[in-house]
């Protein structure tokens, strides 16, 4: 028997206690961990030093908005103390380390001790108990294993839960299609990208995920996604795909997650101080406004981070919830700011062009966007895979690229040249899906 109690399966929440709090309760602990967080940081260098440098103590927190009076801290710091210039406890307290999946300079590390780990267990598994996983579901985790934070965070949450748990990992479509029928999986998790090549390789090889598999939910997540293409994949797979998101320097899976209400992310605020704030100001943005997601981990003790811009865009939802949580609603991430393309002046966000494209049943889920040079003009190609038993009448398609053109142009204000291809011609990721190849020329 686990020596962690899981609730009876009538039970709405996993952890009632914190998931139920009043906004008042959770503020009032919020501001109780994060002085607790302010005085295991003290004992790093590179923070004691700033925190000395702003003056403050973990005095200087009598109320949430109090978190403003610290400094911020960056992917910049992490890169420039890697690997473990940030952690807040001595190594031998450390248990494992993951990483980031950064592509460009020092990957960034994260520390984690046991007690972070055990943490780490108790989110993930709230999140599964929320989307109404219990002991008795089977539980295929088909994301990458290893330093990336979707494999094992998973793992050890389904596991917390109580689930059988089946170790997928990504890649080899037939064997992942073999084991949900073979174990009866009734939960996946998977990045978008990955969800919709499995239901490829299901259409090829004749199963009908309706009849011939026990799917009660999915969890998807780990990279941007539009509702739209929420909708597709809940309709392919005839379950609710609810939204999963995390990133490594806060723990990894489990930082947020939508509820049955699937009306936004709660955020977890027993474990986050979260903020929204204009990425050029750094002044709070009201409600409902788009800004940067800044995070202040709370409940960390290896590596917490101090108001952690995560480059993430979004906005604020509400703090109330059909569901019985008062924890933050997030939206749905509009993008990353570092992910956000600048074509002849103008800002465009990869989702934008996904949410368009989304619109017409004839293309399939599959896009690349390339941006390129030509005679000293910076174009974008948008090439788009067909659905397979669309037409191949030449009328049609081209009928079908103008409309794509134009609804495209009508949203990013450019127009960009479309392509459709054949099923099974872009690249596609076991990871996070590479949506953008930007072969400009950079001019000094
Ligand atoms: P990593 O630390 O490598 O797992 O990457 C974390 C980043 O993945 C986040 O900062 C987001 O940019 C992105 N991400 C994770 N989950 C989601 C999600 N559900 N929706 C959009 N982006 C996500
Ligand atoms: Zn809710």
């Amino acid at each position: 028997m686990s020596k962690f109690p899981v609730p009876d399966d009538s039970c709405e929440y996993f952890d009632q206690e914190h998931e139920t709090m009043t906004r008042e309760q959770i503020e009032a602990l919020q501001v109780e961990r994060l002085r607790d967080t302010i005085k295991r940081c003290q004992k790093n260098p590179v923070y004691k030093k700033r925190l000395a440098e702003a003056d403050i103590t973990p005095e200087s927190i009598q109320t949430v908005a109090d978190v403003r009076k610290l400094p911020f801290t960056t992917k910049q710091d992490l890169r420039e103390n890697y690997p473990f210039g940030l952690a807040c406890v001595p190594l031998r307290d450390c248990v494992r380390l993951h990483s980031s999946s950064g592509t460009t300079g020092n990957p960034t590390v994260i520390l984690h001790t046991q007690n972070d780990l055990d943490e780490w267990a108790n989110q993930v598994a709230r999140n599964l108990w929320m989307i109404g996983l219990r002991p008795s579901d089977v539980f295929q985790n088909s994301s990458g294993y290893g330093m990336f934070t979707g494999g094992l965070g998973f793992q050890y949450g389904a596991e917390r839960l109580g689930m059988l748990t089946v170790p997928a990992a990504a890649g080899n479509s037939l064997r992942q299609i073999k084991f949900m029928k073979d174990f009866g999986t009734t939960a996946v998790h998977a990045v978008p990208s990955y969800v919709t090549r499995l239901y490829e390789v299901m259409q090829e090889t004749g199963v009908d995920p309706r009849k011939d598999l026990k799917l009660k939910a999915l969890a998807i997540g780990a990279e941007p996604h539009s509702e739209a293409q929420r909708q597709r994949i809940e309709q392919m797979l005839g379950v609710k795909a609810y939204n999963s998101f995390g990133m490594s320097e806060m723990c990894g899976p489990g930082v947020g997650f939508e509820c049955k209400e699937q009306n936004g992310l709660h955020f977890w605020e027993d474990y986050y101080i979260v903020e929204i704030v204009n990425p050029d100001t750094l002044e709070p943005v009201p409600d409902g406004e788009i800004g940067e997601l800044v995070l202040t981990s709370i409940c960390r003790e290896a590596m917490p981070l101090l108001r952690y811009r995560t480059r993430d865009l979004t906005r604020v939802l509400g703090r109330t919830c059909a569901c019985g949580r008062n924890h933050i609603r997030l939206d749905r991430m509009k993008g990353r700011s570092d992910d956000m393309m600048v074509l002849r002046g103008v800002n465009i966000f990869p989702i934008q062009i996904e949410k368009i494209l989304m619109n017409f049943k004839e293309l399939a889920s599959n896009y690349l966007i390339t941006l390129t040079t030509d005679d000293d003009n910076d174009n974008m190609t948008v090439e788009v895979e067909l659905e397979e038993l669309f037409t191949d009448d030449y009328g049609r398609l081209q009928e079908l690229k103008r409309e794509v053109t134009r609804q495209l142009k009508d949203e990013i204000l450019l127009t960009p040249i479309v392509k459709l291809v054949p099923k099974g011609t872009l690249p596609v990721s076991e990871g996070k899906a590479v949506r953008v190849v930007d072969k400009r020329k950079v001019y000094q």
